[in-house]
């Protein structure tokens, strides 16, 4: 039997996603018969509450020299990190000088920008090289490595202690959490706030929201599991803060046991997550059979389709796409392609199931009578820009929070 990645208490998966490549890993027709697959299962710690993929991929098959997310290509994401790091510089002001802020999977930059040019001292960490490298060259302080308690002495070493240490959607990639939470507990100042933000259990439980898990997400936090997960390094919740990206997110502010004074939010939100179950295996035993539901009625919703002899397209080459994708078993039967405005992605094909990538030029030139919509979470901004689709009699196919045409 498996133990707890956070408390070795003893657990068990209570779901299996079947077979799944590397979520990112997008790919050329001679790369297909070398492809990496592992069986995706979930586990859900009754002492902890830890929400964990019970296998990961090793990190150097997911992160490595052709990466290829890079934050700053999406506007939208450019304006959230923007107030993400408006709401940390009001928390850790500039006068107290010299304000000390890190970032761990600091991608190219995109938040600590802020922080440069706010004169902040700033240090990012990004394992990603050629992403790194990109940081660097805007002139941000990165290094480029994986953040561990040894790495936190050598930075303690150089730097001394930190105000802040902030990450999005980075927290719940690291297998090893334990020991980065050590890491960040021996970082911070006494007075010191630790500020991250991740995929939110609530959200994916409430909106059957499977597509989160796929293989760089090694944990779903809720408040619960995030208490406990960081309590025992000293750490404790002193805020919580609901967020839209990803579908629904949560920002965690954490600090020193007895440091802060914790909000009337975090009360409330620990409440909401006990009626909501995130408490109980029980909750995700019905999650399983929520998950099956949604795949069945979207492949036969796609089969119908098929069957009439019209076609679909995808928008959006998502890394939660892998997961949609392989557990429902789509191919090009169901999909012709998937557009998507990542130069690196386009000409490739989606892991696993390997339907082509194509550019967005293509895709509005092509005029498809239904288009599945994998990035569901940025559905207003879409319709919006793709007004014309809808008014030229195009449909949308939705799977969250419900299987529909739209
Ligand atoms: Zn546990």
């Amino acid at each position: 039997m498996k133990t707890c990645r956070i408390c070795d208490h003893k657990i068990e998966p209570f779901m299996s996603f079947g077979k799944m490549p590397i979520a990112n890993g997008f790919l050329n027709k001679s790369e297909f018969e070398k492809e990496y697959f592992f069986e995706m299962k979930v586990s859900f710690c009754e002492n902890c509450y830890m929400f964990q993929l019970d296998e990961q991929p090793d990190a150097t098959m997911m992160f490595h020299e052709n990466y290829a997310f890079f934050s700053s290509l999406s506007k939208y994401m450019q304006k959230h990190f923007k107030s993400f790091a408006h709401f940390v510089m009001e928390l850790i002001p500039l006068p107290e000088k010299n304000s000390f802020v890190i970032e761990l999977g600091s991608n190219d930059g995109i938040m600590l920008e802020h922080f440069k040019n706010a004169n902040y001292r700033h240090l990012g960490i990004e394992p990603s090289s050629n992403v790194a490298k990109v940081a660097l060259e805007k002139g941000i302080n990165t290094l480029s490595n994986f953040f561990d308690l040894n790495l936190a002495n050598e930075i303690y070493n150089e730097h001394g202690l930190a105000d802040a240490i902030i990450c999005a959607n980075v927290m719940c990639h690291i297998p090893n959490l334990n020991d980065i939470a050590k890491g960040i507990a021996r970082l911070l100042k006494p007075n010191g706030l630790l500020i991250f933000e991740d995929p939110y259990l609530g959200d994916m439980v409430k909106k059957v929201s499977y597509d989160q898990i796929y293989d760089e997400h090694v944990f779903i936090f809720s408040a619960h599991s995030v208490a406990k997960a960081f309590g025992t390094s000293g750490l404790e919740l002193v805020d919580l803060i609901p967020q839209t990206t990803h579908g629904g997110s949560m920002r965690y502010v954490l600090a020193h046991k007895g440091s802060h004074k914790a909000s009337k939010s975090v009360i409330q939100i620990l409440e909401e997550e006990k009626s909501l179950g995130l408490n109980k295996i029980e909750t995700f035993n019905k999650f399983k059979l929520n998950c099956e539901a949604s795949r069945d009625s979207l492949r036969e919703l796609l089969e119908g389709i098929r069957i009439k002899g019209e076609t679909v397209v995808g928008y959006g080459a998502t890394s939660k796409s892998t997961t949609v994708l392989n557990y429902c078993n789509l191919n090009t039967d169901h999909i012709c392609y998937i557009s998507d405005t990542t130069p690196i992605k386009q000409n490739k094909y989606t892991p696993g199931m390997h339907i082509p990538v194509k550019s967005y030029d293509f895709f509005k030139s092509d005029v498809p009578k239904y288009v599945l919509l994998f990035a569901w979470n940025h559905s207003d901004e879409i319709f919006e820009k793709e007004s014309k689709f809808s008014e030229q009699g195009g449909r949308w196919i939705r799977f969250v929070p419900r299987v529909e045409i739209i």
